[in-house]
């Protein structure tokens, strides 16, 4: 059974002003996560992420659809119940929302006096999470007093101390430079691994999706628009707006305005060929061109790397008879994608 189940899940704000409409902000969404998953949901800013994981939380109610948490339909409860299942959810953010004026030690226990826990488990439990993420030493410092990569690691060890099953984690690390980011994600991968909890992340970021996720959702206009295995999904995305999406946090992909500038240096028809590890097609693509005749060069590439598979593509600047290269092209797409780039030849 997934520990979140999302079925024709919609939510709508009224309109705010007089000439407002109404902001449909989730919209039919439908999606599973199983325990133990790192479920990432990825899109543009807008396109209902946020939203979407207030409503896992019970932070919000839905307007339509149901939402499971645990086997339980938190769409119909009472305040009460709520409680008690926002209490199994754990929550991380991006400006990590600690207490000021209490010590790092003080933040963590928290949750936990709030639970109603005895001063002497609570000393047990906060020494215990400050020793999981490497702070036992900054116990009595502020959060002013740390980096940034110090206080989301105060966020986690918060966010788990009564033991939730869920971690929700909004841009957790986008405020975070790239360094410090790969170590706050090595962090949540060993929640995930060491302590089995199932994290849902949210972000615009490619690189955490890369880094972390085993399954992805990829949001847009409060839709999701494709979901699935994240090596799948990114390196051979489906849908329009999940091929744009993903082409613009890929390594490989020329932008409209780099396929522009190559088409000004190059001559010929510009085509982009997808790769996956494993493949055999590489060395068969060049060899189809070359005994088509057709001169080729190459002029734009990348290759990704997802939790050590990788997939890649690569631009050629073609040149030769269209009746040829359209012959080429036709018999290359059996065994490969390849997708021309558009424009004034
Ligand atoms: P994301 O997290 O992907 O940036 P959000 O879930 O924050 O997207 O927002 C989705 C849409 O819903 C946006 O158009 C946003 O303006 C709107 N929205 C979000 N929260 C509210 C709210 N409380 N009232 C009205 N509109 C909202």
């Amino acid at each position: 059974m997934p520990i979140v189940s999302l079925a024709g899940v919609t939510k709508s704000y009224p309109a705010a002003g007089r000439a407002a409409e109404p902001v449909t902000a989730v919209e039919d969404v439908t999606l599973d996560i199983e325990q133990g998953d790192v479920f990432g949901i990825i899109g543009y800013s807008g396109a209902g992420k946020s939203t979407l994981v207030r409503l896992i939380n019970a932070l919000e109610p839905a307007s339509g659809g149901s939402i499971h948490v645990d086997g339980t339909d938190i769409t119909a409860l009472g305040e009460r119940e709520l409680r008690r299942v926002r209490s199994g959810i754990g929550m991380i953010f991006q400006q990590f929302n600690l207490f000021s004026s209490k010590t790092v030690a003080a933040n963590v226990a928290y949750p936990l006096k709030l639970a109603g826990w005895s001063r002497a488990d609570i000393a047990a439990r906060v020494a215990e999470l400050l020793a999981f993420v490497g702070l036992s030493e900054r116990a009595r410092a502020y959060p002013d007093q740390l980096s940034g990569g110090q206080k989301q690691r105060v966020g986690i060890a918060r966010a788990l101390a009564t033991r939730p099953r869920i971690l929700l984690a909004d841009e957790a690390t986008s405020a975070l430079d790239p360094q410090t980011t790969h170590e706050v994600l090595d962090l949540l991968g060993r929640v995930n691994r060491e302590q089995g909890v199932t994290i849902v992340i949210i972000t615009h970021e490619m690189d955490v999706i890369q880094t972390i996720a085993t399954k992805v959702a990829v949001m847009e206009k409060g839709r999701v628009i494709e979901q699935g295995d994240v090596f799948e999904v990114f390196s051979r995305p489906r849908h329009p707006a999940s091929q744009r999406f993903v082409g613009t946090v890929i390594k490989g992909v020329p932008s409209p305005a780099e396929a522009a500038a190559l088409r000004e240096r190059h001559a010929g028809r510009l085509v982009t060929f997808s790769f996956r590890d494993g493949d055999s097609s590489q060395s068969q693509v060049l060899l189809d061109l070359a005994q088509a005749g057709l001169e080729f060069e190459l002029v734009y590439g990348g290759i990704n790397d997802i939790r050590g598979r990788a997939f890649g593509h690569l631009t050629l600047a073609i040149r030769g008879a269209d009746a040829a290269i359209d012959a080429a092209l036709a018999s290359i797409g059996r065994h490969a994608t390849a997708t021309e780039i558009e424009g004034a030849r």
